[in-house]
């Protein structure tokens, strides 16, 4: 074996000195580092002199007669290209190829070959390399044109797979990546499963700044969370953006599990501290769920989806942050039963409607009937839909549910019309859900569902919750086109929600719900009084008909007329029944008030 060859044509002048580290920017002045792999002395100086012709100054080259002394080389330092002859002493064919590549999988590759061979080249292009010129066809300017578009091909590369794998905003690395390195992560826990621990981060307040300050002001702060997260984490940390404001952190090697809460503690803080953006102060705040790896093997996506939910449960308690824990896995595990079962509710004929009667407070009158949905659970009995609702809306499935909904509420409507003339100015409440509003053609469901049961467009009355109000974006429109047709819209639960009044008079709502808790804090005294008052007035400034719900004893029944509210629900007036005990009221026009 020949001994270690030293670089002949330029520095450096033993093999193993590194050259020193350079920023990339200070390299684009200097002089661009080429390495030449080359047995061949003779061929090594005609090489250097193409390299003249081709750049002048521009390059400095070290040259190694072996694979094994470039690769010590490229493992040390920065090197913009390497020229690699393909029979070396010590490395024959493209395993000279594959070695440099081991030693630097980001260097462009330009092979110099003694062959003229398609096959070959073809080889050492799909093994890597970026260019193949035949050594007896090249010269300075062959050369020169195959080092640069080598160097540009493999930026372009570069530059592809970094945008495959990071969010184009933030430029943290995206969800692919992340799964990525979590999978690489559980795969070398085998011994300390706890020792992975995923945070799963949602900002708290981000769509009312990106709606209200637009998304100008939305993008920087998404930018700024970034960063301050960056700042936080430990540098072996993996921050990545996970889409809207969600962000996760990957936290490997912890040596006890309070070390992941501690890191999500900085992470709360950090961005509790208002922003500065745009001349405005805003705080957001975030609420975060942590999982721990539990065992070896862990599936990668469980691990994401136990931190989701756990996130979730922040969320919803306002707590900030929580751990995951297996009896919540248990309550997934039944909820994913419920999502099963209620897919095939709609087919075995399981959901039913229940009516519930809004009342003129003063007469007694029934101005109109509340449709109401019920599952009969062939084992759990009957369901109320807080039980069922908010999965069918997370999985989609309120959008067949809310047209069955809808068909069947108008159908009983021209039922009762044509038995009872009492009906004939009733008017049916139908709950619709902001996904069934988001989803396109729903309108068009509107419309062809009143003129196949011959229910006048004016006799429909569709409830959106007031937390719907200004979550959708293109809510607007859909509730345009509604009011186009002459359907009646009624915001639910008014005081659950946080929108502004802006957002309400933009919309063309007729009806204000009020949510029953302002009825039942009623009795609390003057400044609950006060408060409903004012809700009152609200209704009143923006021309809509307030309506009580939720009254359930005659104190409060009493207050509300008091107070000048018109019409009211509630157990106290008339509870949600079948559609026959329903129609006996109907036939009687009023309940006893
Ligand atoms: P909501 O639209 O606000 O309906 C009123 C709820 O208050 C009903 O509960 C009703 O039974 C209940 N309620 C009426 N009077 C009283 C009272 O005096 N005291 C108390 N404590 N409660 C009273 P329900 O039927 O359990 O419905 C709950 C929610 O589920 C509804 O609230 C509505 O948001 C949703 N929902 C019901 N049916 C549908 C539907 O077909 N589609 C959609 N998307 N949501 C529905
Ligand atoms: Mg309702
Ligand atoms: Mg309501």
């Amino acid at each position: 074996m020949p001994p270690p060859t030293a670089p002949s044509v330029v520095e450096p002048s033993n093999g193993s000195a590194p050259r020193p580290q350079e920023a990339p920017d200070a390299a684009a002045a200097k002089p661009m580092p080429l390495v030449l792999v080359e047995d061949s002395s003779e061929y090594a100086s005609l090489v250097h002199e193409m390299l003249r012709d081709a750049f002048g100054l521009g390059f400095e080259l070290a040259h190694y007669e072996l694979v094994r002394d470039a690769e010590a080389d490229l493992r040390e330092t920065r090197v913009d290209c390497v020229l690699l002859d393909l029979s070396l002493p010590d490395a024959e064919g493209l395993e000279g190829l594959r070695a440099i590549r081991a030693a630097d999988a980001d260097v462009p590759i330009v092979v110099l070959s003694g062959f003229d061979d398609e096959r070959v080249a073809l080889e050492a292009l799909q093994e890597g390399a970026q260019d193949y010129l035949v050594k007896q066809h090249a010269n300075g300017h062959l050369l020169g044109r195959a080092v640069r578009y080598a160097i540009e091909r493999k930026r372009s590369e570069r530059a592809l797979a970094h945008q495959a794998m990071h969010d184009a905003l933030t430029d943290l690395p995206n969800r692919t990546l992340f799964l990525d390195r979590l999978e690489l992560a559980l795969a070398r826990t085998e011994r300390r499963p706890a020792s992975v621990a995923v945070l799963f981060l949602d900002l708290d307040r981000f769509k009312v700044v990106n709606d209200s300050l637009g998304h100008g002001v939305g993008d920087e702060l998404l930018r700024e969370t970034a960063r301050r997260l960056g700042d936080v984490v430990r540098p072996s940390d993996t921050v990545a953006r996970f889409g809207g404001d969600e962000f996760m952190v990957l936290c490997e090697d912890l040596a006890v599990e309070t070390e992941a809460i501690a890191i999500a503690r900085r992470i709360e803080s950090a961005l509790a501290e208002p922003f500065a953006i745009d001349g405005h102060e805003i705080f957001v705040g975030a609420s975060i769920g942590i999982a721990f790896a539990r065992e070896p093997h862990e599936d990668a996506k469980t691990l994401i989806r136990n931190a989701d939910q756990t996130m979730y449960r922040a969320k919803l308690h306002s707590t900030g942050i929580e751990l995951f824990d297996e009896e919540m896995h248990t309550s997934a595990v039944r909820r994913l039963q419920t999502e099963n079962e209620l897919h095939r509710a709609l087919e075995r004929d399981e959901l039913r409607l229940v009516y519930q009667p809004l009342i003129e407070l003063s007469t007694g009158e029934i101005v109109a009937v509340e449709a109401l949905l019920r599952w009969q659970h062939p084992e759990n009995g009957l369901l109320s839909p807080r039980e069922f609702v908010p999965v069918a809306e997370e999985t989609g499935l309120i959008v067949p549910i809310g047209d069955w909904v809808l068909d069947q509420a108008c159908r009983q409507l021209a039922r009762w019309r044509e038995a009872i003339p009492e009906a004939r100015t009733l008017i049916v409440s139908v709950n619709v859900s902001p996904r069934q509003l988001a989803q396109h053609g729903f309108v068009d469901t509107v419309a062809a569902t009143l003129a196949a049961t011959g229910i006048e467009p004016s006799r429909l009355c569709l409830e959106v919750t007031e937390s719907a109000v200004g979550r959708e974006a293109e809510l607007g429109a859909v509730l345009d086109a509604l009011r186009e047709l002459s359907v009646a819209l009624s915001i639910d639960d008014f005081g659950t929600g946080y929108s502004s009044l802006t957002a309400l008079d933009q919309y063309p709502f007729d009806i204000l719900k009020i949510d029953r808790s302002f009825v039942h804090r009623l009795a609390e005294g003057a400044e609950r009084r006060a408060i409903f008052a004012a809700s009152l007035g609200v209704a009143e400034a923006l021309g809509l008909t307030a309506v009580a719900e939720g009254i359930e004893d005659a104190d409060q029944l009493r207050e509300l007329r008091e107070l000048g509210c018109r019409v009211g629900q509630g157990y106290q007036l008339a509870r949600p029944e079948p559609a026959d005990a329903v129609g006996t009221l109907i036939r009687r026009g009023r309940v006893a008030v």
